[in-house]
C-alpha cells in the first residue's frame, strides 16, 4: 500500500469556478490558466471539468502540446511568448497564439518563413514592469508587427500588479486604454482578481478574461475575501491519514526543535504528510487541519515525511481517533467538511497559489467521480 497521502482533484467544483468565472465577466471569452500544470493539479485532470472555456492559456510550449493531444481544437495562448525562434515552428503548426513582449520576438517573427499567418497578444508593460512594451514603445512594435506577413491579427494585453489590494488597477487601466483606444484588436486584462473585484466596471471590460486562480478555487484577495464569499469551490482536496498518535505528558514536547511543549495532558496524532509532500514547512502550530472532519490546529515542527496535530477537539467531539484516522490537509473531508488552502497558506506566510504548485510528485493524485 501505498502511503497514504493523496491529491483529489474535483472536475465538478472546476465547472462551478469556471461559470463563477463566466457570471463575473458576462460578455467576455474565458482563458482558462493552466500554467505551471493547472496549479499543480495537472492538465489532464483539470481538463475534463475546464473544457468549457475558450481557450487555455499557459507558459510552456509542452503543454499546449498536451492540450491539443486531449483533442483541444481552440484557442491557445501562450503568455510569454516564445522562448527562442525555432518555438514558432510548433506554434505554426499547432495553431497555437502567442504573447510578444519585446522586440526579439518581434525579429524572429520578421525572420520566420511560415505558411500559417500568425495570432499575436502585444503586451503592453502599463506598471508591473515584469514583460511588455513600455506606452512610449508601445504603438512603434503595434506597427512593427502590422506590417509582417507572418502576422494576421493582433490582439492587446496587460497584467495588473495590484488587482488584489487597495492600489487597484485604475492607474494601469488609464495607462492602457490611451494606448490602446484607436487601435483594432481583441483585449485582454483582467487576472482572477481583478475579474472577481472589478468585473463590473465597464473600463474593466474586454474580450478575454485571464482566470487563473479562481478557477482552482482558491481567492486571489485572501484574507479580505474567502473563495466562500466569490463561491468558488475547491478544485483539489489534500489527505492523509494518522500513523500513530501519542499521549502528551504536561512538560513534553513534540518534533525537532522541540518546538511544542504540552502543558496539559493530551493526544497528538501523527500524519502522514511532510514538506517533501509539498506541505510548507513554515506551517506553525496553530495551523488548521481537519482530523475526521474535526478542525483542530498543528503542533510542532513540520517534519519531511510526518507532521503532529493536537487531536483535543476531535476527543472532545467524542469521535473515534487513532490509527488510519481521515487527516484533511486543505479542500473537503469526507463529512462534508471543509478548510480553504488560502487559511493554511495564510498560516504558512504564503499564498494558495504557491502551495497548489508545490505538491509533490510522490504524491499520488486522482480524480474524484
Ligand atoms: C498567471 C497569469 C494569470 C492568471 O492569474 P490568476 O491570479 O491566477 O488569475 C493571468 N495572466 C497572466 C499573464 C498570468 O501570468
Amino acid at each position: 500500500m501505498p502511503r497514504p497521502i493523496l491529491a483529489t482533484i474535483h472536475p465538478p467544483a472546476l465547472h462551478h469556478n469556471l461559470s463563477r468565472t463566466r457570471a463575473a465577466a458576462p460578455d467576455a471569452k474565458v482563458w482558462a490558466v493552466v500554467k505551471a500544470n493547472a496549479y499543480g493539479h495537472g492538465i489532464e485532470r483539470v481538463y475534463e471539468g475546464l473544457r468549457g472555456a475558450d481557450g487555455f492559456a499557459m507558459l510552456d510550449l509542452a503543454e499546449a502540446e498536451r492540450l491539443r493531444a486531449l483533442g483541444w481544437r481552440g484557442p491557445l495562448l501562450l503568455l510569454e511568448g516564445v522562448f527562442e525562434p525555432r518555438d514558432l515552428e510548433l506554434c505554426s503548426r499547432l495553431g497555437i497564439w502567442h504573447a510578444v513582449h519585446c522586440d526579439e520576438q518581434i525579429d524572429w517573427l520578421a525572420a520566420h518563413k511560415t505558411q500559417v499567418p500568425h495570432r499575436v497578444f502585444l503586451k503592453m508593460n502599463t506598471g508591473m514592469n515584469r514583460l511588455g512594451f513600455t506606452p512610449a514603445r508601445y504603438r512603434g512594435a503595434w506597427a512593427r508587427l502590422s506590417a509582417l506577413p507572418q502576422v494576421d491579427e493582433i490582439s492587446h494585453m496587460t497584467h495588473f500588479s495590484d488587482a488584489d489590494g487597495p492600489r487597484g488597477i485604475g492607474h494601469q487601466l488609464a495607462v492602457f486604454h490611451a494606448t490602446t483606444q484607436d487601435l483594432p484588436g481583441e483585449r485582454s486584462i483582467s487576472n482572477s482578481a481583478a475579474t472577481l473585484r472589478q468585473g463590473s466596471d465597464a473600463q474593466v471590460r474586454c474580450d478575454w478574461v485571464r482566470a487563473g486562480i479562481m478557477l482552482y478555487g482558491s481567492a486571489p484577495d485572501h484574507p479580505q475575501h474567502q473563495a466562500s464569499d466569490w463561491a468558488l469551490q475547491p478544485a483539489m482536496t489534500l489527505s492523509t491519514r494518522l500513523l500513530a498518535t501519542q499521549q502528551l505528558q504536561p512538560g513534553d514536547t513534540v518534533g525537532y526543535g522541540s518546538r511544542f511543549r504540552a502543558d496539559a495532558p493530551m493526544l497528538i496524532g501523527v500524519a502522514a504528510c511532510g514538506y517533501a509532500d509539498g506541505y510548507p514547512r513554515h506551517a506553525d502550530t496553530g495551523t488548521p487541519v481537519l482530523v475526521s472532519g474535526v478542525r483542530t490546529r498543528l503542533v510542532g515542527r513540520v517534519s519531511m515525511d510526518m507532521l503532529t496535530v493536537d487531536l483535543t477537539p476531535v476527543v472532545q467531539a467524542g469521535l473515534p481517533v487513532g490509527m488510519g484516522s481521515e487527516v484533511t490537509l486543505w479542500g473537503r473531508a469526507s463529512s462534508g467538511a471543509q478548510l480553504s488552502i488560502d487559511e493554511v497558506a495564510q498560516a504558512a506566510g504564503t499564498v494558495g497559489y504557491e502551495l497548489m504548485c508545490a505538491v509533490a510528485p510522490r504524491v499520488n493524485v486522482v480524480v474524484a467521480d
